[in-house]
């Protein structure tokens, strides 16, 4: 039997031969149903986000010919298309009736679809650099009135802490059998006991400092920064060799290797591997989340990276079928008492600006980019500088305070409560997505 044609999103096309159809309003489960009948050509029949991600999609899992609406996209992301379908050797085509299909090349030009404009945030991150004040605010509008209401306000309280997990959940997923190769990055003063915990495994040890960007969680390999050990461990040495030799190199095609020795599930190293930018972690929640929304996909709390990294790799999306059977198989290896407090922690709405600023919401109700009604809200810790965090907690502390309906407009956020209507403006690079996990 030849191998069928697909048609993906809800646009209109017509087709001369014979074709399987996502149906409307399926979700992610029917998209990856006819990706999995392994088709020879996928035709894309709807622009913006669920046409970009649809296309994207098909292209990482190996769908040979990927055909987009002509103008559909715009030249920007149409250009970035190019790209990825360039990384997983598939060909992009546009297409319209009078013009028929015409081959688009890659360019070189790369977007990062569903994130906030990296050039407007790598600006307003270095114009704050070493003023925590300032970093504390980046992409509110702080004028003197908010100025002088977070001077008044409760800092918004810090999340409760899930008391003794292991710092390393991947390590339970090594112990699973999940990861052939298990990957810490660790102190130097920590090198020892992981060691003597692994006494019986093959460690391959690469010494390299790191430093953290706070707001977007980038790595900086370099001679600043605090001394770290990156420690691959197996029970077979050549794989752990394998795996530090790959890291060292760090290149699109190394990812995908890495991910299999790492094992992480295909279809999330190949979205991963399909970016022009992986190295701002805050940029790939926007992504995911982005990604999730067009091809509807649900949040699964499992996955809720703002509160918890149950897995180390970024998923394909929240709803990805094989991260949260990966994160449940962590989870599953935890006492039980640590893992249901942790699960009732992962199940909860979350705001999200950047690495050193979320906030998670309890006693919540969502619905799309509002939060209709919560109780509570807490500042969710992080590795951001004591100042920056307080600043952070009193500025949304004098937004959040009391609970109420929340609204993530495009230009303010917006919070109606019993005290009133209270709004705070947005400003470039327009931090802020809704994660309604647990929703
Ligand atoms: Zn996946």
């Amino acid at each position: 039997m030849q191998s069928p044609v697909i048609i993906l999103g809800a646009g209109d096309v017509r087709l001369g031969g014979e074709a399987l159809r996502e149906p409307e309003g399926a979700g992610i489960a029917a998209i990856e149903a006819l990706l999995a009948s392994k088709p020879r050509a996928a035709v894309v029949t709807e622009g913006g986000m669920p046409g970009f991600f649809r296309a994207s999609v098909a292209i990482e899992r190996g769908v040979p010919r990927v055909i987009v609406p002509r103008g559909a996209l715009g030249a920007s992301w149409l250009a970035d298309l190019a790209s990825r379908a360039a990384t997983f050797d598939a060909e992009l085509y546009e297409h319209d009736d009078a013009r028929g299909y015409t081959r688009v090349r890659p360019s070189g030009r790369r977007v990062a679809v569903g994130a906030p404009d990296p050039e407007a945030w790598a600006f307003a991150a270095g114009d704050a650099a070493g003023d925590a004040a300032r970093a504390a605010v980046i992409g509110l509008a702080v004028d003197e009135a908010w100025e002088a209401a977070a001077e008044r306000a409760e800092p918004l309280p810090v999340d409760r802490e899930i008391e003794g997990l292991p710092g390393h959940l991947e390590e339970i997923a090594f112990r699973n059998g999940d990861k052939p190769v298990l990957y810490l990055v660790v102190g130097a003063g920590e090198v020892e006991a992981v060691r003597a915990r692994y006494a019986g495994a093959a460690v391959v040890e690469r010494a390299a400092p790191v430093a953290v960007e706070r707001s977007t969680g980038r790595r900086a390999y370099g001679d600043e920064g605090e001394a770290s050990a990156h420690l691959f461990i197996s029970d077979n040495l050549a794989q752990a060799e394998r795996a530090a030799a790959l890291w060292a190199e760090d290149s699109t095609r190394n990812v995908v290797a890495l991910g299999a020795l790492m094992g992480y599930p295909g279809c999330c190293t190949a979205a991963f591997a399909a970016l022009g930018e992986r190295g701002n972690n805050a940029s790939l929640v926007y992504v995911t989340a982005a990604r999730s929304r067009a091809l509807g996909a649900p949040f699964h709390a499992a996955l809720n990276v703002a509160v918890r990294r149950v897995v180390p790799f970024t998923p394909c999306s929240f709803g990805c079928a094989r991260a949260i059977a990966w994160a449940e198989r962590v989870l599953a290896g935890l006492p039980a008492e640590r893992a249901s407090a942790l699960v009732r922690a992962l199940g909860r709405p979350v705001l999200y600006l950047d690495e050193a600023r979320a906030v998670v919401f309890e006693g919540a109700r969502v619905a799309g980019e509002e939060i209709t009604d919560y109780e509570r809200a807490f500042f969710l810790p992080t590795g951001g500088s004591p100042e920056e965090a307080m600043r952070a907690r009193r500025v949304l502390g004098a937004l959040l305070a009391g609970g109420g309906r929340l609204v993530c407009g495009g230009d303010a956020f917006e919070v109606c409560g019993a005290a009133g209507t209270r709004r705070i403006l947005r400003c470039a690079p327009q931090l802020g997505v809704m994660l309604p996990f647990g929703s």
